[in-house]
């Protein structure tokens, strides 16, 4: 068949495009803190805006899920809580007292790990210290979280909606038990529907349900109850992951299972498809890469009027230029830089302790690196991008449409003079369209071992 066939030959290693230049081309090694701040300054010049977008990591989780490509630390001890949030503070009091500016927090999403791992009271005094009183106006600021169905309490809900939350995402991936048990993350549907009838009943606007494919075991049959279980509840919004296969990064974690129990190339991405049918005959619209959303959710209605946008949280309805990572291991993004946070927990801590933004590794972008960045940004977020003749990197694009020769053929990209666009065809392959232009990948050979495959 002719889509086997483009999937043959496009499932190849490539980046998912959360920043550009990917982290394995970051150039800054041992980023300082003056460069950071510095290109945080430019940020503020270039853009004259003190609204800002805030992550937070909360890295603990009481029991590991052996799929999982999260930075954690798995421990059932909840005395790391009350610590952690402390350094939390302390390194949003470090940012306050090195901007020249007063930020305004615009959005804020607590990841993880496992962020209902936390007291919801614990939760809650990191949300005072960080806006500087007891609740915001969620029509001002878009707040969210993610939880764990099985450790989501009432309290949590309770209080964070009360403090100002209105988006909640839960951690679904596949219902099917011999996935759940081959994955260590047994999770049965009734906490599910417990979890998110409780938001709903609350007021929760925006209730998203994190599902994957690609999962040791899973058969269409699995991701095809997943989804008529998922319906049944209908969030506002669902993410449809690929699961990433690099055991080679993340060490033994993802080595509970064996090659020959993934779904391959044509298989996977059946599994794709037919979530994608399902969701899409049930109202659902997909939204740039790998997330679906209602009709009335934000998120649908930004990317109609080519408002969405895309950050190290994922796609986004707001447009802010900076975005400050806050905890272990987080990535913040300045536009004009990214940086990381130390990935251990201790020397995190004793960094912030000492005084010090905890970054350890980033990149200052070139100006090459800023035109790219947005012509990916462009692909990933609309499906095209407009080429002008009079930018510094015009001599590039003669070789851009080059590489895209075979995606032309195949009917997966037009390309006009101006204009690379994504046909409908493409979707599916927009991370090799976004490969092209990839000057990183280009200047030399790509090994197997840096990324996941596309598909
Ligand atoms: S999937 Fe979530 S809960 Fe499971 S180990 Fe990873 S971060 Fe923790």
């Amino acid at each position: 068949m002719e889509k086997d066939r483009l999937i043959q030959k496009y499932n190849v290693p490539g980046p998912r495009y959360t920043s550009y230049p990917t982290v394995p081309f970051w150039k800054n090694d041992q980023l300082t803190e003056h460069e950071w701040i510095d290109s945080i300054k430019r940020n503020q010049h270039v853009f004259q805006s003190n609204e800002i977008s805030l992550y937070i990591h909360l890295p603990f989780c009481e029991s590991l899920c052996t799929f999982c490509g999260c930075h954690k630390r798995i421990t059932k001890n909840h005395s790391v809580e009350i610590p952690y949030i402390d350094t939390l503070i302390k390194e949003w009091n470090l940012y306050l007292s090195k901007l020249d500016f007063v930020p305004v927090i615009k959005e804020l999403h607590l990841g993880g790990g496992t962020p209902t791992f936390f007291q919801a009271d614990q939760l809650i005094r990191l949300m005072k210290a960080l806006f500087g009183k007891d609740s915001i106006d969620p029509t001002q600021h878009e707040l969210s979280f993610e939880a764990h169905p099985n450790n989501t309490s009432i309290e949590q809900l309770e209080k964070l909606y009360n403090f100002g939350f209105r988006r909640l995402s839960l951690g679904i991936q596949d219902y099917s038990p011999t996935v759940q048990t081959a994955i260590h993350r047994i999770q049965p549907f009734e906490h599910v529907i417990k979890v998110h009838e409780f938001a709903q009943k609350i007021g929760y606007t925006s209730i998203s349900h994190d599902l994957v494919f690609g999962l040791p075991k899973q058969h269409v049959e699995d991701i095809e109850s997943t989804v008529e279980k998922t319906l049944l509840l209908m969030p506002d919004r669902i993410s449809l992951y690929s699961y990433a296969h690099v055991p080679w990064i993340k060490g033994n974690g993802q080595r509970g299972y064996d090659e020959n129990d993934l779904p391959k190339n044509e298989e996977k991405r059946a599994l794709y498809e037919r979530a994608k049918e399902l969701l899409e005959k049930a109202g659902y619209t997909e939204i740039g890469m790998d997330h679906f959303a209602l009709k009335h959710d934000d998120l649908a209605k930004a990317m109609h009027s080519k408002k969405l946008h895309r950050n190290f949280m994922g796609y986004t309805t707001q447009s802010t230029t900076l975005m400050i990572g806050l905890g272990m291991s987080s990535i913040s993004d300045s536009w004009f830089g990214f940086a990381q946070n130390n990935k251990s927990v201790e020397e995190y801590t004793e960094l912030v302790n000492q005084g010090k933004i905890p970054v350890f590794r980033g990149h200052i972008l070139s100006d090459e690196d800023l035109i790219i960045r947005k012509h990916i940004l462009d692909l990933m977020c609309h499906f095209e991008t407009y080429l002008d003749d009079r930018s510094i990197i015009h001599s590039l694009y003669p070789k851009i449409k080059e590489r895209l020769g075979e995606m032309e053929k195949d009917g997966l990209v037009e390309i006009s003079k101006h204009i690379v666009k994504i046909t409908s065809k493409g979707i599916p392959f927009v991370r090799n369209c976004c490969k092209a232009f990839d000057q990183d990948l280009n200047k030399q050979e790509l090994t197997t071992n840096l990324f996941s495959k596309t598909i």
